[in-house]
């Protein structure tokens, strides 16, 4: 299995050194032909403006839209992901929506399948405003989607690549495998 971090701006290093942990093969994306032999990819957090526009320049968001494994993107990467970006999760986001008073917080979240809660880091993050109706979610917070799949795409609107708790990358790892024995 061989896992891209798109690496252009944001908190690539962070998933890299996680999926290096879980002792998975892993690349960091620059260019378009990196996504060619990839089994998944994850877009990181960082700033989305910024990262949609270096996609733009390196044709990566055509190169992305085209690509057909799993895909998980965290915060900022789960807004290029939504419906009026690159248009591959029915979600509209609203950035930095994520309870106003407190731009930056911790909260236990109670994740569908998993006993115990985990602590998920919230910086500056996207709120989801709406979810169509192919989109499960997986964790809310205040009736809010903040982790959610559709098909093949799974999206956290906080950090789990800040903490030791590895849950999860090995979800979306799961699905990596679950795509493969598809595709297979
Ligand atoms: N606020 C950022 C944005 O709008 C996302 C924050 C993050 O990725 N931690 O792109």
């Amino acid at each position: 299995m061989k896992i891209g971090v798109l690496a252009l701006q944001g908190a690539f290093r962070e998933h890299v050194a996680m999926l290096r942990r879980l002792g998975v093969e892993t690349v960091e994306v620059r260019l378009p032909g990196e996504l060619d032999d990839l089994d998944g990819l994850i877009i990181p957090g960082g700033e989305s403006t910024t990262m949609l526009r270096l996609m733009g320049l390196y044709g990566l968001d055509d190169a992305i839209r085209a690509f057909e494994a799993p895909i998980f993107g965290t915060c900022a990467g789960m807004i290029v992901l939504d419906r009026d970006r690159l248009g591959l999760i029915d979600l509209v986001v609203e950035r930095n929506a994520f309870g106003r008073q407190v731009a930056s917080f911790e909260a236990p979240l109670q994740i569908e399948g998993e006993a115990e809660p985990f602590t998920a880091v919230f910086i500056r993050a996207p709120w989801v405003a709406d979810a169509g109706p192919g989109v499960a979610t997986l964790a809310e917070i205040d009736g809010h989607p903040v982790l959610a799949r559709e098909g093949r795409i799974l999206v956290a609107s906080f950090h789990p690549e800040l903490t030791d708790d590895t849950r999860v990358h090995e979800r979306f790892l799961e699905i990596v495998r679950e795509e493969q024995g598809v595709r297979a």
